[in-house]
């Protein structure tokens, strides 16, 4: 008897071990794309192309940590800002994050600099939160269906599923935006929310990360270096894990 049970949790044992971790999936958005530029630096340099290459960067490091990354493009071409949370419900993942990088208008253009980190609310933060998302929502593509203005994140927030991932999603733009702000010794300019199209149709924890200025001549410039773009990535990867840590701590 003893012995048979033995072998039950020798043979349990055995197909535990065999059967495949599910993967840990994480969709990694690069901003913009195609006929969307995004934000142009002083010296030309486009949002559309650095967010890409930092995205593959990251998903690059996601990798190397056993996780497994889906980019929304991986080539400079336009996807509708709705497709995008789209494709991370389908192929389920656990994570989407939206690459971006920020741009101040007016008098301040050169001079601001720092990291943001956003997660969806249907009200934003402060006015300037509520600027980021105009500006990241002005890319719908022709054809998109506008959303309703009163409401640009309605549904969202209907089904209980829907409130977790918006929970986690905050926990996980905390964990994100310390790593960035440490690891970039960047400035802190704060985990924010506003109504963003992008974030708006997923089902698991997002967040959309404005890791720098392309609009200030000196941080667009080392937005630019691939040893920098390597530092956002690592920093991000490291917020992803420390979020996954603590989530299998509670
Ligand atoms: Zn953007």
């Amino acid at each position: 008897m003893l012995r048979a049970l033995f072998l039950l949790t020798l043979l349990s044992a055995r197909a535990a071990a065999a059967a495949p971790e599910p993967a840990f999936v994480v969709v990694v958005d690069p901003g913009h794309g195609g006929e969307k530029d995004g934000a142009v630096g002083p010296s030309g340099l486009r949002e559309k192309d650095l967010t890409l290459q930092i995205a593959r960067r990251v998903a690059a490091r996601l990798a190397a940590q056993g996780g497994r990354a889906v980019l929304t493009r991986d080539a400079d071409r336009a996807v509708p800002l709705a497709a995008r949370a789209a494709l991370a419900n389908a192929r389920q993942a656990d994570l989407f994050v939206s690459i971006h990088l920020n741009a101040m208008p007016g008098p301040a253009r050169g001079r601001a600099h720092g990291v943001e980190t956003y997660f969806l609310s249907a009200d934003a933060s402060d006015a300037s939160a509520t600027a980021v998302a105009a500006r990241e929502n002005a890319d719908r593509l022709a054809g998109e269906p506008e959303p309703d203005p009163r409401d640009p994140v309605s549904g969202i927030l209907q089904d209980l599923a829907d409130k977790d991932a918006l929970s986690e999603s905050s926990r996980l733009a905390y964990a994100v935006h310390e790593r960035l702000v440490h690891g970039l010794g960047a400035e802190d300019r704060g985990v924010k929310q506003a109504p963003f199209y992008v974030l708006a149709g997923a089902r698991m924890p997002a967040v959309l990360l404005e890791v720098g200025f392309v609009s200030n001549a000196a941080e667009a410039r080392r937005l630019a270096t691939p040893a920098y773009q390597d530092q956002v990535a690592r920093a991000i990867a490291e917020g992803v894990a420390a979020w996954r840590s603590a989530l299998a701590a509670r």
